[in-house]
């Protein structure tokens, strides 16, 4: 007999945002990754926690479809919370590791009622913990009793009757209430529940709905802990397992823009062969022979650093000042320890050797490092790695590999945002992650099923028509940045320009680098937060006042204090970076006299 529960409609409410919202223009169309700040103090206020966007960059800021999704989930089960993730199994990974972090030791009691693929494929996931893992049967009168005192335990309750188990185990759930034992309860579908179950202090679930044969990603975490479903949604900013705002619209029902996007339902087969296809290509570039694409750059970044690092090497050595959200990564706890992570300048891989011992997982730079363009030394770093046999990580996204292709001189792993030069055009959030070495592969592609982190192909297909041009815009690119770091370099309203092609003699420049990308960082000559605010604040267009980089058109930010304002004082002074640094991303137009004009007229404000 199927007792599988019959479908319900979930109705999504109109989004009303809270007060406090200011909604700010969307840049590369409905499911644009990023949106316009037009005002500095529109910056201050949201990092003070003042003010809040409807939308923005797409891994920090929810979007309206995402919003509204959450939203709806939140009302229909009458919880607190709902954060949406990429997958199911990203949303209970994530969940659980936020509940195991703060510990060293922490293990996993599940109870369970079944041995079916689905449950196998959970046991799985499960395993990427590498914690301990104990299974009940549901019929174990109580799992509890084999507590080991002073061990912190999360319950995790996968039944096919959830409800009818947590009602004839009221006093167990007491009991784990009042250890702080927390209980998270899992299904496969939202369907098989009618409400929040009762004593548990969270629910995830998938957001897939197969009944019209559509297959959608995503999953759900739904809670009530004000703290920990804050936290969880920070985490996924970070860890970058977001889920696309297209899937969010089409889990809404909302045909009439989804439609347009090929979805799964319309064209299977080609979406495989968009996936294979961009691998193809990606690898061709990078001179890789394997990759993994993922739902955003901070995804690959995470992945990469999570499956090397291991409790007997938890060690990553980082080479200068990297991306704010990889640098923010690496400082969370790990299993219970703070400052897993060690920090060198560019200029000490002088000094790298001794640092190097078996509790090292891995050297982690940037080919050009993101804001201050340094060019860490990527020949001798490749050197090293080998001699030491400790794996090379290589963030290409600044350089891409039109300027550099890091597998050639040494590195074991090299990761991409293609949200960035890849995509270029601001309509998609992904990452990739491109190795050589067959012994990477098992390991990576198990990770990436237990995660759940292929992305949703609709997202795929926008990167592989974007694509199709690259080589062209990036060689543009390129000049442009040249064209525009030597305009700022002249500029007497200018103190301090930030590009390779600066600092680079032609003779001299690297032998790994080709190109130097358009990100061009500057500081102003008065200093001071009221000239950024009259530069900023009166740049006109073209120009686009936005984060991120790699984008077609160009972009500018109060970089610093997007990134880093809640940063101590000493982090500016060791990294050599000002408050007031900005950054543009010079973008691949044919004609840049508009551009070059428009920053004119924002320099000749701080006279
Ligand atoms: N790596 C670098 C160098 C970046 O600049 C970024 C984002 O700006 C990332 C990784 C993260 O990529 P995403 O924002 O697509 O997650």
């Amino acid at each position: 007999m199927n007792t599988y529960p019959p479908p319900r409609v979930l109705e999504f409410p109109e989004v009303h945002y809270p007060e406090g919202y200011r909604s700010t223009p969307v840049i590369g169309g409905n499911f644009g990754i990023t949106a316009g700040l037009p005002k500095l103090e529109d910056i201050i206020e949201w990092q003070e926690g003042r003010r809040r966007f409807t939308r923005g960059y797409y891994r920090l800021v929810e979007g309206p479809q995402l919003f509204q999704l959450q939203q709806g989930f939140s009302k229909h089960f009458s919880v607190r919370h709902a954060v949406a993730f990429s997958s199911l199994q990203s949303g209970l990974l994530e969940l659980l590791e936020l509940l195991f972090n703060r510990f060293e030791e922490m293990r996993l009691k599940v109870i369970h009622d079944h041995f079916d693929p689905e449950f196998s494929s959970l046991v799985n996931t499960l395993q990427s913990l590498r914690r301990p893992v104990s299974y009940f049967p549901s019929n174990l009168e109580n799992p509890l009793q084999t507590v080991d005192p002073g061990k912190q335990e999360v319950l995790l309750i996968v039944l096919k009757e959830p409800i009818s188990w947590i009602r004839n185990h009221f006093d167990l759930l007491k009991t784990a209430s009042i250890e702080k034992i927390p209980t998270v309860v899992f299904t496969v579908s939202f369907k098989e529940l009618e409400s929040f179950p009762e004593n548990a202090d969270y629910w995830v679930t998938s957001l897939a709905s197969f009944d019209d044969g559509t297959a959608l990603n995503g999953g759900i975490v739904l809670g009530n802990k004000d703290r920990q479903m804050t936290e969880l949604r920070e985490i996924r900013k970070k860890r970058g397992n977001v889920l696309s705002l297209r899937n969010a619209s089409l889990m809404m029902g909302d045909l009439r823009v989804s439609g347009k996007l090929l979805s799964p339902k319309i064209e299977p087969r080609n979406s495989t062969d968009s996936k294979q296809q961009v691998l193809e290509r990606l690898c061709y570039l990078e001179h890789a022979e394997h990759g993994l694409l993922y739902p955003s750059g901070m995804s690959a970044v995470s992945s990469v650093i999570s499956l090397l690092r291991r409790p007997d090497k938890p060690k990553v050595i980082v080479i200068g000042l990297l991306y704010t959200d990889t640098y923010g990564f690496l400082e969370s706890t790990y299993r219970g320890k703070k400052d897993t992570a060690l920090y060198l300048k560019t200029d000490d891989i002088k000094v790298l050797e001794q640092y190097l011992d078996d509790q090292t997982a891995c050297i982690l730079t940037e080919t050009i490092t993101n804001p201050l363009l340094e060019i860490p030394d990527l020949e001798t770093l490749g050197q090293l790695a080998r001699k030491y046999q400790i794996p090379l990580v290589i963030d290409n996204t600044l350089a891409t590999p039109i300027n550099c292709r890091p597998l050639d001189w040494g590195a074991d792993l090299v990761i991409h945002s293609t949200s960035k030069y890849l995509s270029g055009g601001n309509d998609h959030g992904g990452g990739a992650v491109l190795f050589r070495k067959e012994h990477w592969k098992w390991s990576f592609e198990h990770h990436h099923d237990q995660w759940g982190l292929d992305p949703w192909e609709p997202e795929i297909q926008i990167l592989q028509q974007n694509l199709e041009n690259f080589e062209e815009r990036m060689l543009r690119f390129n000049l442009n940045g040249d064209k525009v770091a030597k305009f700022l370099k002249n500029h007497p309203e200018v103190e301090k320009v930030y590009h390779g092609s600066l600092v680079q003699k032609k003779d001299l420049s690297p032998k790994w680098l080709s190109g130097f990308g358009s990100v061009v960082s500057f500081t102003l000559r008065s200093g001071d937060l009221e000239s950024l605010r009259q530069f900023y604040d009166h740049l006109p267009a073209p120009l686009l006042k936005a984060p991120s980089l790699g984008s077609n058109q160009t972009l500018v930010c109060p970089y610093a204090l997007l990134a880093h304002y809640h940063e101590p004082s000493s982090f500016f002074e060791y990294h050599g970076i000002s408050k007031h640094l900005i950054r543009l991303a010079v973008g691949c137009e044919h004609d840049l006299d508009p551009i070059i004009g428009a920053l004119e007229e924002g320099l000749n404000q701080t006279l």
